[in-house]
């Protein structure tokens, strides 16, 4: 089993999350970890395919850097990241920044923490949809620890295209798994 570990770091004015904020990440990592070790997630990410609007061939993730889907799942469940503390644990270590609520996360290849966007975070937190918006506060998390795995994707926006590179793709998997286990 895949552990996720949670460390909160702090902003570059020196300002911490804040209990609530804390307390709401903490809820979605423990949401998070479930989702991780279900079998839906190892068969979405090792079966995963998309088709182009133009031709009937089926790809594999975009921008795989030469890893097989098999691989590619292993190595987030490994949580083997360039910055490798503990093997099968996924350290996230979270700062926080602030910016319009539009920006949701960012991190850098020489970096390991993940700045998340409070505006978006506070947003989330006061969402009459709770589970809609726990979901999509893990796929931005897992997203950019996918980043720490060493996988990118091409502009900082959605597309069809960075749709299906890994951080997008795999993101958006664990918010559908999120979602679907916790609206039966
Ligand atoms: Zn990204």
């Amino acid at each position: 089993m895949t552990e996720v570990k949670l460390q909160f770091g702090l902003g570059k004015d020196g300002k911490e999350f804040s209990v609530t904020q804390k307390s709401y990440l903490k809820n979605v990592v423990e949401i998070l970890e479930l989702a991780l070790n279900t079998e839906d997630f190892r068969k979405e990410v090792t079966k995963y395919s998309f088709k182009t609007k133009i031709g009937i061939r089926r790809y594999y993730f975009r921008m795989n850097k030469g890893y097989s889907r098999k691989e590619i799942f292993e190595l987030i469940m490994a949580g083997r990241d360039i910055f490798e503390i503990e093997e099968d644990t996924i350290d996230l270590l979270i700062s926080p920044y602030k910016k319009e609520k539009k920006y949701h996360a960012y991190t850098k290849p020489s970096i390991k923490e993940i700045y998340l966007n409070t505006t978006y975070l506070d947003y989330c937190v006061d969402h009459s949809n709770r589970i809609k918006a726990l979901s999509r506060v893990a796929n931005t998390l897992l997203h950019e620890y996918i980043h720490n795995l060493g996988f990118g994707h091409k502009t900082n926006k959605p597309s069809d295209y960075n749709d299906t590179t890994v951080p997008y793709a795999v993101g958006t998997i664990i918010k559908m798994i999120i979602r679907k286990k916790n609206t039966k």
